[in-house]
């Protein structure tokens, strides 16, 4: 088996609300591209991968996600056998080393690929699954404590049980009375994460955090900013609550440097920002053996990188006890995935039973509809 011919597109994807995080302060964002790749072998089989990179939070946009690809990756991978992963892998770090969002999509279609050739769900080829679904959380951004608070509420009655909280964008003062009037509204049995994105400084972060600690935070993710990992490692044995790794956690070597540093007690896992389904995996093992658990969270996704994130979220025992980011494609107003290709119980996700692959359904006409840029590569 070879890829014979792979295809990406960009997608503008719009959000039913806007969302204030740090780094994104004016008015919130209201929509972001993605990149779509289309990956066919040579008998016929066909599989998708999608990218969702953000160049607030990441080193990569879906420009040069599609440069990497169209010019690089792609050319590279174009005649290897989508079942021989590590190879796979190896090859494209050995001619670019990082640029973890470009070969996220190859990733993921290599395994959809995979998967279907052999008739299994893509978590078997990842080692099989230890649940069959896993529980949802809610993200609210940047907005006034009482605007907070009543979402929060609303969203427990629809039956979330944990929330995910952005600070970082508005005053510490602000974010401390969000998180209090939120707190109140809820109840204290309801987890909350809170996430800066890289917003505060040490000894603001020092301050705020202790501020925190009585209220019901299960984390406090990237609290500094990516590349000061000696903060993070100081800041995390001056404070009682677990601080978590996300804009700082891209690739296998940098897990071994935070457990070496202990600079944070909480793994936070992109599918796309890890590189793929393969090097997520092995990053949620390193985590395993060093007893730290893992969050699996999200970009702003459509379906494809969701189903993908839930294939590995099956199959990783160590993860946090509370909800997991899947609900992205909750918040946008078009998937091109087909309604019903996600099963849910409540608030929690369903791991697809019996499906082949990664088990997508996509909309060929939304695909064709909304791609705004598109290449095509070949053998
Ligand atoms: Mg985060």
């Amino acid at each position: 088996m070879r890829i014979a011919r792979i295809e990406a597109y960009i997608i503008q994807v719009e959000l039913i609300k806007p969302y204030l995080t740090a780094g994104y302060a004016e008015g919130g964002m209201t929509a972001k591209p993605c990149v779509i790749l289309r990956m066919t072998t040579d008998n016929g089989l066909q599989g998708f991968g999608e990218s969702d990179p953000f160049p607030t939070f990441t080193y990569e946009s879906p420009e040069t996600v599609m440069h990497m690809i169209r010019n690089h990756l792609g050319p590279l991978v174009l005649g290897m056998d989508p079942a021989n992963l590590v190879a796979l892998h190896a090859s494209m770090d050995a001619l670019v080393p990082g640029w973890p969002f470009a070969k996220a999509p190859i990733d993921i279609a290599a395994h959809d690929i995979l998967g279907q050739a052999l008739g299994v769900p893509v978590y078997q080829l990842l080692g099989g699954q230890v649940r069959d679904r896993i529980p949802m959380l809610w993200p609210l951004g940047g907005d006034t404590p009482e605007a907070n608070a009543h979402e929060a509420v609303q969203k427990i009655a629809e039956g979330y049980r944990s929330l995910h909280i952005k600070l970082g964008a508005l005053s510490p003062e602000v974010d401390v009375a969000r998180l209090r009037a939120i707190s109140q509204a809820v109840g204290p049995e309801i987890p909350l994460m809170v996430d800066v994105n890289q917003g505060w400084d040490y000894s603001t972060a020092l301050r705020t955090i202790r501020q925190l600690e009585s209220l019901n935070i299960s984390m406090v993710e990237q609290p500094l900013a990516a590349n000061e990992i000696d903060a993070m490692a100081k800041l995390q044995a001056s404070v009682n609550l677990p601080l978590s790794v996300d804009e700082a956690l891209h690739s296998t070597h940098e897990a071994v440097t935070i457990i070496r540093q202990d600079a944070a007690r909480v793994f936070s896992l992109k599918v796309g920002k890890c590189g793929g389904l393969f090097r997520t995996r092995q990053i949620a093992a390193i985590a395993e053996a060093a007893r730290t658990p893992c969050f699996v969270n999200s970009m702003i996704e459509m379906g494809i990188s969701v189903m993908a994130s839930v294939h590995v979220a099956a199959t990783v025992p160590n993860l946090v006890k509370h909800g997991h980011a899947l609900m992205s494609n909750l918040r946008i107003k078009e998937d091109i995935l087909l309604d019903g290709n996600f099963q849910y119980d409540g608030r929690d996700i369903l791991v697809p039973q019996d499906c082949k692959g990664l088990g997508l359904k996509v909309d060929e006409d939304k695909l064709a509809r909304l791609a705004q840029d598109h290449f095509v590569l070949e053998i």
